[in-house]
């Protein structure tokens, strides 16, 4: 069976005081959910300090987003090697941010999702779908476009050392979570599509939801059978909080 990742976006948010006392609560919290993977992506300036703290722990690093280059002359870029070397083992591409307020493309999410996995780190893809586009019945249509993108640039067999994340935008930081039926829906949607290449590969990927995951809704959420875990903004900036969030996968 799929193990449940549950990976915390803390977004432009923190400093070394926060993350220290962020941090120190998760990994001691963390020490007991033998049974779930535990993830927290924080801000670029901000990854040597949490790897630090991170030290012997089980929880993960990972960054919120990446270059599609590997090096020169591209000011205010960061590498996928420069993440690595910094202790990062997940890197975010595709965040519904990033493309709304950043202008990023499908292509431009796929060859960062290349650059990623050329360095062996483990991509956390984002699809998703506003609320214009479920409005008007696109769902499917916006998340087949972007996760097509990534799978015509790398192919099928990339999935393998790569994770997905379903987050209808219309509940990011909303406070409106889907419902764990309208989750299941489109992640069973996604998986059928990359059965429909290779059924090993569709098995095998972890699908998380994210959009206002909270303490409260993990559970029923991580329940569903192709619902692998969580990407949790707002909750992920509490240790209780995101533990919770954490237990409800063991
Ligand atoms: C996110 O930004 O990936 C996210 C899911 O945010 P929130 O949990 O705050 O809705």
């Amino acid at each position: 069976m799929r193990r449940i990742l549950v990976a915390g976006n803390w977004k432009l948010n923190g400093s070394k005081a926060s993350i220290q006392k962020l941090v120190t609560g998760i990994v001691a919290g963390a020490e007991n959910l033998t049974d779930v993977s535990i993830a927290v992506c924080a801000p670029y300036v901000y990854l040597p300090f949490t790897a630090e703290l991170l030290t012997k722990s089980v929880v993960g690093l990972g960054a919120q987003d990446v270059s599609e280059q590997d090096s020169g002359a591209y000011t205010g870029e960061v590498s996928a090697s420069m993440l690595l070397e910094t202790g990062c083992k997940y890197v975010i591409v595709g965040h519904s941010e990033r493309r709304a307020l950043f202008g990023e493309k499908d292509m431009d999410t796929a060859r960062k999702f290349a650059a990623a996995r050329k360095q062996g780190l483990i991509p956390i893809l984002c699809l998703g779908e506003s609320l214009a586009e479920r409005e008007a019945g696109m769902t499917e249509v916006v998340v087949a476009r972007q996760l097509d993108a990534v799978l015509e640039l790398e192919g099928v067999q990339a999935l393998n050392d790569a994770v997905i994340a379903y987050e209808p935008v219309w509940a990011i930081g909303t406070g409106k979570t889907a419902t764990p039926e309208q989750a299941q829906a489109v992640h069973a949607f996604i998986r059928q599509r990359l059965a429909a290449l290779d059924a090993g590969v569709a098995a095998k990927v972890q699908i998380l939801y994210g959009g206002s995951v909270k303490g409260s809704n993990a559970a029923e959420l991580f329940a569903m059978q192709d619902i692998d875990g969580g990407l949790i903004g707002g909750a992920s900036l509490d240790a209780q909080e995101f533990l919770t969030i954490c237990q409800a996968g063991q």
